[in-house]
């Protein structure tokens, strides 16, 4: 075999390079999960460390090693350091195996390199964004003319753009800054995309149970004296995946004349099922909704998307750099993709989501959503059977069960979320399971350390989790 030189480019013109290459990236991911033997590298931080710098240092040798010992060195470190979410014991956050489909069409996205700032760089591309994003506003608003949608980094930079688009049409209307209410259950981003925009600091909006209360709503838009505001509600909540009562929401929010913006980066893609979509009801009045597609969607992040309830809504994004789009190129037909996003160079992160829309069609990610429901929904029974564990009670969120050891509880107190806390740690370190934690209230209103348990993996059954129960058990009862 010859060598392949290092510098040797990604050329589809000269495909033996990548060829051989993705041979050795697809053995070092095969030797490195073997070797790792689970969910995530026993041994804790140090080890991983000690193992990984072993197989990657130095980091910039003095002369090149060539690519295939490079290459291998760092895949075999980062598959053998993994926490691997494709393991069914590592379901500790909203963080999802992809599929292969969407992993082969990202590796398509590298070797072309498409950036998605201009038609020049992406003229396929763009056709392939625009149809998607098309499909993708048309899954929220299905009823409206015009909705539009725009592929981000993920519900970060969603709940970003959300709130600058909302601060452009406040700052139209005149006097006041705009005013951001929001749940205390929401995602942290939603407050820090307001401290980024320089708005004033957002309202905080009691969430008695985990969903946003209308009562509290109406309580906090009656004493903010008017002024534009935007209530930001989320649909499946990072800890416990609630979706908030959105249309009773809407109607405060509607009565006080504010926009609604959902942040659906969790529960967005329970629109592709008809029988979980009407748990979404109410989210056609949002003005605008953010949703992931690398959670419930299967995608290798990044896979963001916001949708709005009307292209015109995206205006404010839309500028001119005679570089990427002149307004003479405009004029002769040439797409202008720069409104399309915050940032410039872009990846075609679409091209991994139009290829899985493809292969599953709305009925197939149908299916995967609603097989991750239920899953979630057995696993909650299982806890409930269980004798040494409590689930947190009331409905189970989208996919995510927090529970507890009743060790914990007969402990109480401090010491029993020190209890919850070190049998999560011994886990992690003894590399057997990735398993969240949440503070939550529990039935008599005292916060308390809960694990949590995310199921998105399309394959795995409440069956196959019986053995985390059991070693959540067992590490408790060893206490
Ligand atoms: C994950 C999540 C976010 C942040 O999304 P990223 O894709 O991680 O940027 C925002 N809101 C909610 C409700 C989320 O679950």
């Amino acid at each position: 075999m010859t060598e392949i030189r290092p510098d040797a480019v990604a050329d589809p013109a000269q495909p033996h390079a990548l060829r051989r290459l993705t041979e050795i990236a697809l053995d070092a991911l095969a030797e490195g999960a073997a070797a790792r033997g689970g969910p995530l590298p026993a041994g804790g931080p140090e080890q991983v460390a000690e193992r990984t710098r072993a197989l990657c240092s130095p980091v910039l040798p003095e002369e090149g090693l060539g690519a295939e010992d490079a290459l291998y060195g760092v895949a075999r470190a980062a598959a053998e350091g993994a926490a691997d979410p494709s393991d069914p014991h590592c379901v500790a956050h909203l963080h999802c195996p992809p599929l292969a489909v969407a992993a082969a069409a990202d590796l398509v996205a590298s070797a072309l390199n498409p950036s998605m700032d201009s038609w020049d760089q992406a003229p396929a591309a763009a056709v392939i964004e625009e149809d998607v994003t098309a499909a993708l506003a048309r899954l929220v608003y299905a009823g409206r003319p015009g909705p539009d949608a725009v592929v981000t980094s993920g519900g970060t930079e969603s709940n970003l753009v959300a709130l600058l688009l909302a601060r452009e049409r406040a700052r139209a209307t005149g006097a006041r800054p705009l005013q951001v209410f929001v749940g205390a259950n929401a995602h942290h981003s939603v407050r820090r995309a307001a401290w980024m925009l320089g708005l004033p600091t957002p309202v905080l909006v009691d969430c008695p149970g985990g969903r946003m209360s209308p009562a509290a709503l109406d309580r906090a838009l009656a004493e903010s004296g008017g002024g534009p505001a935007l209530v930001v509600a989320t649909a499946g909540t990072t800890d416990e995946g609630l979706i908030d009562p959105l249309p009773e929401l809407a109607d405060v929010a509607r009565t006080f004349g504010a926009e609604l913006h959902v942040d659906a980066a969790y529960g967005g893609p329970l629109l592709f099922s008809e029988r979980l979509a009407p748990r979404l009801a109410g989210i056609e009045h949002a003005v605008s909704v953010t949703y992931d597609l690398h959670k419930l969607g299967w995608q290798p992040v990044a896979a963001g998307v916001l949708a709005v309830a009307d292209a015109s809504l995206l205006e404010p994004l839309s500028l001119t750099a005679d570089y990427l789009n002149a307004d003479d190129d405009t004029e002769a037909g040439l797409p202008d993709l720069l409104g399309r996003s915050i940032r410039t160079s872009r990846r075609p992160d679409v091209l991994k989501i139009a290829a899985t829309l493809r292969a599953l069609g709305r009925r197939g990610l149908a299916r995967t959503v609603e097989h991750c429901v239920a899953t979630a929904a057995d696993f909650a029974g299982a806890v409930d059977a269980h004798p040494a564990l409590r689930r947190r009670s009331g409905e189970v969120g989208i996919s995510t069960v927090l529970f507890r050891p009743v060790a914990a509880d007969t402990l109480g107190g401090e010491a029993g979320d020190e209890l919850v806390a070190a049998v999560r740690r011994e886990l992690l370190a003894e590399g057997q399971a990735v398993l969240g934690r949440a503070l939550v209230p529990d039935d008599d209103g005292t916060t308390r350390l809960w694990l949590k348990v995310t199921l998105l993996h399309p394959q795995t059954t409440a069956d196959g989790l019986d053995t985390l129960l059991k070693l959540v058990a067992e590490r408790a009862r060893s206490r």
